[in-house]
């Protein structure tokens, strides 16, 4: 028995029930992934009792030695990885990690423009309802309505007109590569700061798969729990001139003690990252993504968002497939393949029940799923969308789903 099996059935029951669940589903949702033993071993480990307020070498607590060794290490690396001039490895999550942005370089009521969320933003740029949207005055921009992909230009005449205080790029379910040049021409003439958001790609930037906005971006904010394959948790970036300023946002601004547990599993998975290994797997993401994405408009006349995908994820409407967004999320599910739901740009159905599905290759691809696994998963999809209430279809996927699955062991997971 584990302490935890002998201390806590009823969480080690939920524990070894998940285990079960991440085995034998096909994880499609594009934010999630599944992080190495070595992650989860820092992330578990007694680094959790420390507290160590303050930043390496300026702590306000003693017994700071092994702290800093480790805080200093994820520093190194982020810096290393991403070719940064200054790393904030503090950040508790990506939503944390963006107000300490906001909080460092904007006054409440500056104005900014992100994506809007329907059209592949996130929360946290600018939706009236979240902190970011009541504290600042963000002027959404748009996909264009014919290509579903940004058009720099109008970006561009947005700028021009409400000029901006910031400007922020990168996104949660925006499938094509985006232009941080473009971005940073536009920021450059109107004076604002360009911050990038690459919470989604920063595996795929840090394995040189897609272009990476550090150099040019004044700052960049990323989770480590996505593509990047660390602890949930996130990182902020910085030209040295905002640094001071990022350091203070982030502790005393807006958090206390951080997490050092976190922060060395932070630490392994940009060592993790650093390796070449880790740039095969960054590239298999978007070949197993292209695959997936030319398998189900090509065979099985799916309607991608933008019209496929340049990235790991990948937005159909189902609108031609005659089934919402909600109850195909839900009757995947029952086969064992886990997406979400999700608007389309310019959606007609509510965010509740949206026409679209959001999904992508992270998690499939760190299992060693390739280009042959792909065509099952369209096929399956498909069988699935196809007939939403035929019970024989589902029991017949869910087996093969769950046989291809046992096939591919999961990191982290012993069987
Ligand atoms: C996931 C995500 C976040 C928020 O991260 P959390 O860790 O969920 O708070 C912020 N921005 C973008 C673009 C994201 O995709």
């Amino acid at each position: 028995m584990t302490n935890l099996q002998q201390i806590d059935p009823a969480v080690f029951d939920a524990l070894a029930g998940e285990s079960k669940r991440q085995m034998e589903g096909i994880e499609l949702i594009p934010s999630e992934n599944y992080v190495s033993a070595a992650v989860l071993e820092a992330a578990g480990s007694i680094f959790t009792n420390k507290y160590s307020e303050g930043y390496p070498g300026k702590r306000y607590y003693g017994g700071q030695k092994y702290t800093d060794i480790v805080e200093t290490l994820a520093i190194e690396r982020a810096k290393q990885l991403f070719g940064a001039e200054h790393a904030n490895v503090q950040p508790y999550s990506g939503s944390p990690g963006n107000t300490a942005v906001y909080f460092a370089l904007l006054n409440y009521g500056d104005t900014v423009m992100g994506l809007k969320l329907d059209h592949g933003g996130h929360i946290t740029h600018g939706l009236p309802i979240s902190f970011s949207g009541k504290s600042y005055k963000f002027i959404p921009y748009e996909v264009d309505a014919k290509t579903l992909r940004l058009d720099y230009d109008k970006v561009r005449a947005m700028a021009l007109e409400h000029k901006p205080k910031m400007i922020v790029a990168g996104y949660t379910a925006y499938p094509p590569e985006i232009d941080w040049k473009k971005f940073r021409e536009i920021c450059d003439e109107v004076g604002a700061i360009a911050f990038a958001d690459i919470s989604h790609t920063a595996g795929l930037i840090a394995g040189k798969a897609l272009h990476n906005p550090v150099p040019y971006f004044d700052v960049v904010m990323t989770t480590t729990h996505k593509t990047l394959r660390g602890p949930r948790g996130a990182i902020i970036m910085c030209k040295k001139q905002y640094a001071a300023a990022i350091d203070k946002a982030v502790f005393p601004g807006l958090q206390g003690g951080p997490h050092e547990n976190v922060i060395a599993a932070k630490a392994v998975a940009f060592h993790e990252a650093l390796q070449p290994e880790f740039q095969d797997y960054a590239k298999q993401i978007i070949v197993n993504a292209k695959a997936l994405a030319t398998e189900l408009k090509d065979q099985y006349g799916f309607s991608l968002v933008s019209g496929g995908t340049e990235t790991h994820l990948i937005l159909a409407d189902l609108a031609n497939k005659n089934i919402p967004g909600k109850e195909a999320q839900a009757v995947l599910d029952e086969v064992g393949i886990t997406l979400n739901k999700n608007t389309v740009p310019f959606d007609t159905r509510s965010p509740f029940d949206p026409s679209g599905i959001r999904f992508g290759t992270p998690a499939v691809t760190t299992r060693g799923f390739k280009e042959a696994e792909m065509k099952l998963i369209a096929k399956w999809m498909n069988d699935v969308i196809s007939n939403p209430k035929d019970e024989a279809t589902l029991k017949r996927v869910k087996a093969e789903v769950t046989e291809t699955c046992l096939k591919f062991p999961v990191p982290g997971i012993k069987v």
